[in-house]
C-alpha cells in the first residue's frame, strides 16, 4: 500500500551540462515505471534546480531541494525558502541530512523548523536519521533515532506529519561503501515506524514510507527493498550515474 520511493542526492556534484544529461537520461530509462509503480525524485545543487526542472517537466520524476531556510523570505542572505524551491518546481526537500547534521554542524531543533517550514511551504520533507559508528559501537543506535525523530517532528500536527517521509541513513554507511545489513536497516524502520505509531496513530505509521540510505547499490537494492519496513531508498553516489540509479529503481519496483 506504500508505493516505493527512490531518491538521488547529488550532493555539491555535477555542473550545468552534466546535471541536465543525468536527469535526461534517468528520465528516459525510467519513463515505463516513474510515477507509477514507483515514486522517483532527483534533488540536485540550488543553482541547477531550474535547469534540470526543464528537463524533468515531461516526465513523472520528482524534483527535490537538498536543504531549505526556515523563513519564507527576508534578509537571510544565502538561504532559500520554501517558496522559492516551490516556485522552481520542487516536491520535495531533504531535511537534516548527515553532512547537514555532522559536517555543517545543524542540531535537531534547527530540522525540526525546517521540516516545518518545508511543509508550511508546500513542499513534501524527507527528514534524514541515523546514527554514527561510534554511537552505534556503543549501542546508543535507538536512543539516537529516537531523539532525533521526536525532536525532528516536535510540535507537528498528525495532518503535518503524514506529509513527512523520513530517512534512515546510518552515517557510517553513508558514502563509505558499507551498507546495513537489510537485517540492520529493517530493524530501525521497524523502531521509526513504532515510534510514528506512538506519537501518533497505527494508520498514519503505516502510511508513512521510510526510506533506506547508505552506500545503495544495484546488487545491495533489490534484497533492502525486501524488506517489511523499507519503503524506498535515498541514495547518494550511485544517483550520480545514470545507469546505476536507473536499476536502483527499477530493483524497487
Ligand atoms: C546520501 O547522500 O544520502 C547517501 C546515502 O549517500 P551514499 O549513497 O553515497 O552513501
Amino acid at each position: 500500500m506504500r508505493k516505493p520511493f527512490v531518491a538521488g542526492n547529488w550532493k555539491m556534484n555535477t555542473d550545468g551540462h552534466t546535471g541536465t544529461n543525468l536527469a535526461e537520461a534517468i528520465a528516459s530509462a525510467t519513463v515505463e515505471v516513474a510515477g507509477q509503480s514507483v515514486d522517483v525524485a532527483v534533488c540536485p545543487p540550488f543553482v541547477y534546480l531550474q535547469a534540470v526542472a526543464g528537463v524533468l517537466s515531461a516526465s513523472h520524476i520528482a524534483l527535490g531541494a537538498q536543504d531549505v531556510y526556515i523563513e519564507s523570505k527576508g534578509a537571510f542572505t544565502g538561504e532559500i525558502g520554501a517558496s522559492m524551491l516551490k516556485d522552481v518546481g520542487c516536491a520535495y526537500v531533504l531535511c537534516g541530512h548527515s553532512e547537514r547534521r555532522h559536517v555543517i554542524g545543524e542540531p535537531d531543533e534547527l530540522i525540526n523548523k525546517k521540516v516545518a517550514a518545508a511543509i508550511s511551504g508546500g513542499l513534501l520533507p524527507i527528514l534524514c536519521v541515523g546514527e554514527l559508528i561510534e554511537e552505534r559501537q556503543a549501542s546508543r543506535t535507538e536512543e539516537v533515532v529516537t531523539r532525533q525523530m521526536k525532536n525532528g517532528l516536535a510540535g507537528l500536527s498528525a495532518e503535518k506529519v503524514s506529509a513527512v517521509t523520513i530517512a534512515y541513513e546510518p552515517v557510517w554507511a553513508i558514502g563509505t561503501g558499507l551498507t546495513a545489513t537489510p537485517q540492520q536497516a529493517q530493524q530501525m524502520h521497524a523502531l521509526v515506524r513504532k515510534l510514528l505509531a506512538q506519537t501518533y496513530d497505527g494508520q498514519l505509521a503505516e502510511g508513512i514510507r521510510i526510506l533506506y540510505g547508505g552506500s545503495v547499490k544495484p546488487g545491495s537494492a533489490a534484497d533492502l527493498m525486501r524488506q517489511k519496513d523499507i519503503d524506498g531508498l535515498l541514495v547518494g553516489g550511485a544517483s550520480l550515474n545514470a545507469d546505476d540509479f536507473v536499476a536502483i529503481i527499477k530493483a524497487a519496483v
